[in-house]
This record gives C-alpha cells, sequence and structure tokens, in this order.
C-alpha cells in the first residue's frame, strides 16, 4: 500500500514503523475472513483491511471523528488477523500507534472517560482492586442475577512449596490474577518444585502495563513497565533464569516491552533482555520431563480454550494440549479455536454487547460435546467464561498440578 504521511511524523519511531506497517499491507482481505468483528457486523471498517485504511487516512492528516475511533474501539486487538496475514502485516502494532494517535485528537464524552479511567486505576492496582472485591462480595446478595454472575467469589489462600533450589525463575506477581485467583501461581509453584525449579517474587514488579496500554494511556504504560525493568533487571543479572508468566495476555505483552522502547537509549537494551527472557509457563513446561513425574488419573473430559494472546499474541500453538495429555486428560477441540471469546482485557466491559455475543458463541462451540470442564491459559478469558460457563473454567496448570496431586495419594 502507497503512504504519504507526513515528514514530520515519518522523523519519529512510530512514525517509521506505522509507515513500514502499512507499507506491507497489500489489501488482500484475507484477514476479514478470521476477524470476529467482520464476521459478527459485516461491516469492512469493523474488520482489520478497513481499520487498516481508517489508520492510514488517519496518520496522513484527514480528519479523525468519533467514528474512526469507534472502529477502533471495537477491535479486540486478538490479532487474529496477524496469525492469517500472509504479508506479516503487524496489525497490533499499527493499531496500537492509530488508538494513540486518535487519543490526542479526538474527545470521548464524559461518561466514558470516567469508565476508561476507572479501569486504569483499580485493575492493574491490587490493593484497590482487592478492596473493590471484598465490598462487592459483601454487598452480593443485594445485587440483580445479572451483576451477581460477574462477581468472582473471595479465593481461599493455596499453599506454596517452601523448599530453595539453584534453579530459579521469577514469577510476574501482575496484578488482577493475584488477587482474583491467587490459586493459578500457587499450582504453578507446587508443579515447578516437582522439577526443583523455585519461584521467585519480586515485590518492586507490579502490572505488565498491557491495561494502560489497552487504553491508550501510553505514558503510564510505559512508567509500569520501567518500574518492572528496573525491578527484574537486577535480579536477571544476579542467576536468576527467566521470568514466567502463566497469563497469556501478559507474556505476550512483556514480550513486546523491547519495542515501546526502541527510542530510549537507556532502557531499550534492559527491555530487549526482559522481553527474550520472558517465558509462558506453556513454553517452560515443554521442556520439562512432566511423564516422569505423572502417574495415572481418572480420566476427565477437558475442552480447551487457546486465548488469542497465547495463539496469535505468541504464536504458541498445540503445546498446552499434549502436556494435558499426558496428565490423563481427554481433550476436547472446539469449533472456532481461533476466534477470540470476547474477554480481550477491559473490551468486555467497554464493549459489552459485542463482547456478550462472542461469549455466547465461544461456550456454545467449548460445550458442544458436553466437557467437564474448560481449560485456559489467560485469567481474563477464564473469568469472563466463567459468568456463563456451565462447567467450571480452570488454568490448564491447575489441571496439571491436580494430576501430579492426585498421583501423590496413589
Ligand atoms: S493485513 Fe494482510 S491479509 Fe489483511 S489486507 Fe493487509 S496484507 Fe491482506
Ligand atoms: S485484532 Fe482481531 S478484532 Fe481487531 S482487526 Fe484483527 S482480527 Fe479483527
Amino acid at each position: 500500500m502507497q503512504t504519504k504521511l507526513p515528514q514530520t511524523f515519518l522523523a519519529t519511531n512510530r512514525g517509521q514503523q506505522a509507515n513500514r506497517i502499512l507499507r506491507n499491507c497489500v489489501h488482500c482481505g484475507f484477514c476479514t475472513a478470521t476477524c470476529p468483528t467482520y464476521q459478527l457486523l459485516g461491516d469492512e471498517l469493523d474488520g482489520p483491511r478497513g481499520r487498516i485504511y481508517l489508520i492510514k487516512q488517519m496518520l496522513e492528516g484527514q480528519p479523525v471523528t468519533r467514528h474512526t475511533q469507534l472502529h477502533l474501539d471495537r477491535c479486540l486487538t486478538c490479532r487474529a488477523c496477524e496469525t492469517t496475514c500472509p504479508s506479516g502485516v503487524e496489525y497490533g502494532r499499527l493499531v496500537d500507534i492509530g488508538r494513540e494517535w486518535i487519543e490526542e485528537k479526538v474527545a470521548r464524552p464524559l461518561p466514558e472517560r470516567i469508565k476508561r479511567l476507572l479501569l486504569r486505576k483499580i485493575v492493574p492496582q491490587p490493593s484497590r482492586l482487592r478492596l473493590l472485591l471484598r465490598v462487592a462480595n459483601l454487598c452480593k446478595p443485594l445485587l440483580p442475577a445479572v451483576l451477581k454472575q460477574k462477581i468472582p467469589a473471595l479465593p481461599v489462600n493455596s499453599p506454596w512449596p517452601a523448599r530453595q533450589y539453584a534453579r530459579k525463575m521469577l514469577i510476574l506477581d501482575g496484578c488482577a490474577q493475584n488477587v482474583i485467583h491467587p490459586e493459578i501461581d500457587a499450582a504453578t509453584a507446587r508443579v515447578l518444585d516437582r522439577f526443583q525449579i523455585q519461584l521467585v517474587r519480586e515485590q518492586q514488579s507490579g502490572c505488565c502495563g498491557a491495561v494502560d496500554q489497552h487504553l491508550a494511556a501510553n505514558a503510564d504504560a510505559r512508567r509500569q513497565m520501567k518500574r518492572n525493568i528496573d525491578a527484574w533487571w537486577p535480579r536477571l543479572q544476579d542467576g536468576i533464569e527467566g521470568i514466567i508468566v502463566t497469563a497469556s495476555g501478559c507474556a505476550a505483552h512483556m514480550k513486546e516491552y523491547h519495542h515501546y522502547f526502541e527510542d530510549d537509549p537507556e532502557y531499550h537494551d534492559k527491555a530487549r533482555m526482559i522481553s527474550d527472557r520472558t517465558l509462558d509457563i506453556s513454553e517452560l513446561m515443554s521442556q520439562l520431563p512432566l511423564q516422569q513425574v505423572i502417574g495415572t488419573v481418572p480420566a476427565q473430559i477437558v475442552a480447551f480454550h487457546s486465548p488469542c494472546t497465547l495463539q496469535h499474541g505468541q504464536q504458541i500453538t498445540n503445546t498446552i494440549e499434549p502436556l494435558l495429555k499426558q496428565c490423563g486428560y481427554q481433550l476436547q477441540y472446539p469449533r472456532d479455536a481461533h476466534i477470540c471469546c470476547g474477554s480481550a482485557g477491559t473490551y468486555s466491559v467497554l464493549q459489552a454487547e459485542l463482547s456478550s455475543q462472542l461469549l455466547d458463541n465461544k461456550l456454545t462451540n467449548l460445550c458442544a460435546q458436553e466437557p467437564e470442564c474448560i481449560a485456559t491459559a489467560n485469567i481474563g478469558c477464564l473469568m469472563h467464561m466463567q459468568t456463563r460457563s456451565p462447567v467450571p473454567v480452570l488454568h490448564w496448570i491447575e489441571l496439571v498440578d491436580r494430576a501430579l496431586r492426585g498421583h501423590d495419594k496413589k
């Protein structure tokens, strides 16, 4: 695609990235076939090709309106289009640039600004989220059923192994997951303990920055990323092998840290090291001899939902399924496995109607063969599906932990 971006913009790092990405797009439209919002709305501007065109027009200096903003807001950033694109168009990076641009040019109505601000100030802040969760649980009996189902129960503490090993990995302490479902990281610590790997928590780190980044609050996202880099960098220099992430959404974001610091000589190399040393838990587990520690467990039928941030964002496919099979689970593969469940970070709050349709479709497909539970790899998808799923929804590492614990009892 030909572009005519202004010279002033082309002189910036963002301008060069956008120009390169736009020029790679040949406008073939293959990507529209796998775009969830195009499938639901049937409007070219709600598909990747149309959005790329809108971004190009906007960056070239044409007027931007609420109409343009709406089509970009409706994008899930699921990146299914990237997986489908034969020309390697990095749509996720482009939409990031487009969103930042439009946020500077088009004012949002006050209620929308408040909603976005509240999400940014609560979700990535564990202490605030914890307080909100407690209050919501106290008020739960008084709420209508539709709200009740959205409030997760208060978590119970789960044991962490205390043993120390030479092989150590950091674990992303993150934000929402450890408030709402701390069992996931505890299960990970127990599973890795079997392989003599110690998980280390770094108190100075926090949210990976994805929430702010997706809400186009780029300066705040950068601040959070810098704080994490400052906390992790010395630990990685000190012999810790890498950073394990149990939420595929956070892992996908951390593997791209270096892109956000391309114009920052102080942080770029450190950010690159963080990206290179970040491992989704599935990547580490696939390197470990699971068959040596696993026994036979009663077969449970599991439908696996691969989050977009795993299969499209990190391009990790068919890695978790064999691990679950090794543990004795019977796997079901749903239809339209490449399509988003509608969670997509804060999308389920900001685009509730589209998100709800995607959730219904996803659960229909996942439950078509009547599984006993659904396994996934991202806290956002887990919580979203849990609101309406007829069967329990778990992180897949919890199933591995259960299989190992079941083996102990024999
Ligand atoms: S993003 Fe890729 S698949 Fe979509 S129109 Fe452009 S080149 Fe074609
Ligand atoms: S990221 Fe997902 S929703 Fe957005 S354009 Fe691509 S396929 Fe469509």
